[in-house]
């Protein structure tokens, strides 16, 4: 699935069947009116990796994602109640989430990740004009 929408749902069917509890927030349903497709495919890619890392990794019973628009760049956090498992340097080469860095910065957007509460990314990206 390359549209945001699309993984959207896929989503909420993955985290259906590990019985992990599913929100979805966002701010107005034009919020991704204005973002390009390959940006957009990257950020359908980037939540795809994080709920497939929450149901592989994170033990958790609730994942939320909240998405809205602010200025000129839209942010996608993604959330778990679970606990992060990684020591050491988990941006790592080869990994989902250094995969997901690279491409987010490959459009000019950023990773950082939150361990201190279960897993938070917070992905970002420009919002750019059509
Ligand atoms: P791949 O994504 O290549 O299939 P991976 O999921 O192990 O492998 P990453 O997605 O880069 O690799 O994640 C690195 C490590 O960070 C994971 O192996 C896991 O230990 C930890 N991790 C990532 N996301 C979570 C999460 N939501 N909850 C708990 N631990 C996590
Ligand atoms: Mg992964």
């Amino acid at each position: 699935g390359l549209r945001l929408r699309d993984e959207r749902t896929l989503s909420a069917q993955m985290l259906k069947a590990a019985h992990i509890a599913w929100g979805w927030h966002e701010e107005d349903r034009e919020v991704l009116t204005n973002v390009n497709l390959i940006t957009e495919n990257i950020l359908a890619m980037s939540l795809k990796e994080a709920v497939t890392n929450v149901v592989k990794h994170s033990n958790a019973t609730t994942c939320e994602a909240f998405i809205q628009a602010k200025e000129d760049q839209l942010l996608l956090i993604v959330r778990d109640n679970g606990t992060f498992k990684a020591t050491g340097n988990y941006f790592e080469k080869g990994n989902g989430l250094a995969g997901m860095k690279e491409r987010l910065e490959f459009v000019n957007g950023s990773l950082e990740v939150d361990t201190s509460n279960g897993t938070e990314l917070r992905i970002k990206v420009p919002y750019d004009i059509k």
